[in-house]
């Protein structure tokens, strides 16, 4: 039994003239069905860009999938000709933004967006396709949807345009759904509310979520899993609960602070101090060593494997244990 999304070796470039950035390096990483998985990471650091090529939506030119595989139940999706990519997204693989406004169509009613998915994937009458998206929006609980399903995007609240987004994903059941910020454009109380439908959803369907957030509060709300990237690359997967308890990376270990604690859950990734690496300068070695204070000769010069810490947990670092030890010193 393979799990619902395998990605393997990812590799995704950006050009810019003749030069070739690279955006994502040998990511690998999985998500079983029925679970949520939190992307983590500071911006740039290839999470949107990751989600895009799962989705078949990387803007190509100028990005470009380089090498790997993407498998959901074990078929390579970047190995589908376009035509049959297009059946894939929507019906398989849903995505949701943070920008719904930009996403809509300002001038359709929303019902008829909904619609739409019905008729183009489905070949549903106007009718059918209409009761059923009326019958999402309630899905999505928005209040009064057969009265409010004719008003246009700009007629609806943040939350509730967000919901509507949900709607439109879902619209087709599909066994993946990737959110990528889905609340960082809401206020607090609606990020909520959101994200808990979000969660209801997800086990009412029984899909697998990949939620994609800088923000550790959301992402300890409601996944089980977490992937931490740094520089294009996987540096540490880990149930959250074990890496919010006890990080192995020292990536990690500075998103949580120094000092461990709940004060840190439901607040924005603390800095670290320095930048990440520019696309086109980076680091040999671990990408990572400039701004960590366990490097050593070995980091500069190899970059890491990804070492298994325990049982579903791996740390792409070469001192992970000593990090990890430190850090429960530090902590106690
Ligand atoms: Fe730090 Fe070295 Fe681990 Fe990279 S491999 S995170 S530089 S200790
Ligand atoms: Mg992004």
């Amino acid at each position: 039994q393979h799990p619902l999304l395998h990605v393997e070796n990812l590799g995704i470039e950006f050009r810019s003239g003749d030069r070739r950035l690279p955006a994502v390096q040998n990511l690998s990483f999985s998500i079983e069905r029925g679970r949520t998985l939190a992307v983590l990471g500071e911006s740039g650091c290839g999470k949107s860009v990751t989600a895009k090529a799962i989705m078949g939506i990387l803007p190509t030119p100028p990005a470009r999938v380089t090498g790997g595989r993407v498998l959901l139940d074990g078929v390579d999706l970047l190995a589908l000709a376009p035509k049959a990519f297009r059946k894939v997204r929507g019906a398989d693989v849903a995505m949701v933004f943070q920008d719904a406004l930009s996403a809509l169509n300002p001038v359709v009613p929303v019902i008829r967006q909904i619609a739409e998915v019905y008729r183009i994937h489905r070949g549903a009458s106007r009718r059918d396709a209409e009761t059923a998206a009326v019958d999402m929006m309630r899905a999505v609980k928005i209040p009064d949807a057969a009265n409010r399903a004719r008003h246009y995007p700009f007629q609806f609240s943040g939350g509730m345009r967000q919901r509507i987004m949900i709607a439109m994903a879902l619209a087709l059941e599909p066994r993946l759904l990737i959110a990528d910020e889905p609340t960082t454009a809401l206020d607090v109380t609606v990020q909520a509310q959101i994200l808990d439908l979000l969660a209801e959803l997800q086990r009412e369907r029984d899909m697998s979520l990949m939620l994609i957030t800088h923000d550790l509060g959301v992402a300890a709300h409601i996944a089980e899993e977490a992937l931490v990237m740094y520089a294009g690359g996987a540096v540490e997967q880990a149930p959250i609960a074990e890496l919010l308890d006890r990080p192995a990376h020292p990536y990690t270990i500075g998103l949580l602070g120094s000092i461990p604690g709940p004060e840190h859950r439901g607040a924005d990734l603390p800095t670290i101090p320095g930048l990440p690496p520019q696309l086109d300068n980076r680091p040999t070695g671990c990408g990572f060593h400039p701004r960590c204070r366990f490097a050593t000769d070995l980091c500069r010069g190899e970059a890491p494997p990804a070492h298994r810490v325990s049982a579903g947990r791996t740390a792409a670092c070469h001192h992970w244990k000593e990090a990890m030890d430190d850090y429960q010193v530090a902590g106690a």
